[in-house]
């Protein structure tokens, strides 16, 4: 699972963009305007950017070149597909580039081929412990036996593994797990690491969910 920031203007696109993806797995919040997705980045952690270049505060491609490293790949898309405006993009910092009309699946499968990049969060095998975590595939497995997680469970694990031995706080888990609109219930997080907590020990994993009471989590290896 990746955490996708849609920005774009047009609704009915942003829409059917952030279904599409949610179809694949990843967490999607759509923005409509420039400042709304500044204020985004600054608020929880994106794994990567859908960027329509024509946005009603400003072009995209001022914003994308006003992006520090390091930040998340970013797919630029856009009506503009003339020569110059393409390489306009790329020089700003755009690592792909996909011109409207676009079908969904191809839209996928770039976004896809950007999160798997090297030095992207999504490249390596994470370890702690006997278990191990791919982010291509999302999958747990302990001693080679792959764990039956939902989707969120699995983000959850990526989350805590991505800063095993360090408290991730609560706040932090849920702007990952669950998009901006979603409503969150109070224990939600909780019920979460407890179902996760108990697939790990049945599985006979050498790792450790600790709670951290009024703070939130963390992954430690057993009798580390
Ligand atoms: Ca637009």
């Amino acid at each position: 699972m990746a955490r996708v920031l849609v920005v774009e203007d047009n609704e009915r696109l942003a829409g059917l963009i952030a279904d599409g993806l949610a179809a694949q797995g990843h967490v999607c919040d759509a923005v409509s305007t420039l400042a709304a997705a500044t204020d985004a980045l600054r608020d929880a952690p994106f794994d990567g950017i859908v960027l329509d270049l024509g946005l009603p505060d400003g072009d995209g491609i001022d914003w994308l070149r006003a992006r520090r490293a390091p930040r998340p790949p970013i797919l630029v898309l856009t009506a503009r597909d003339a020569l110059e405006d393409r390489i306009r993009g790329l020089d700003a910092g755009a690592d792909d580039y996909l011109p409207k009309p676009f079908a969904m699946s191809e839209l996928a499968a770039r976004l896809r081929a950007l999160l798997r990049r090297p030095g992207t969060r999504q490249d390596a095998q994470l370890t702690l412990g006997n278990v191990t975590f791919d982010p291509a595939s999302q999958r747990v497995a302990i001693g080679g036996i792959t764990l039956d997680l939902t989707r969120r469970e699995a983000a959850l694990i990526e989350l805590l593994l991505r800063r095993a031995d360090q408290v991730v706080r609560r706040a932090v888990i849920e702007s990952c797990l669950y998009t901006f609109d979603e409503a969150v219930t109070p224990n939600a997080v909780e019920a979460n690491v407890s179902r996760l907590r108990r697939k790990l020990e049945e599985a006979g994993a050498a790792l450790e969910l600790h709670t951290i009471r009024g703070v939130g989590y963390m992954a430690r290896a057993r009798g580390a």
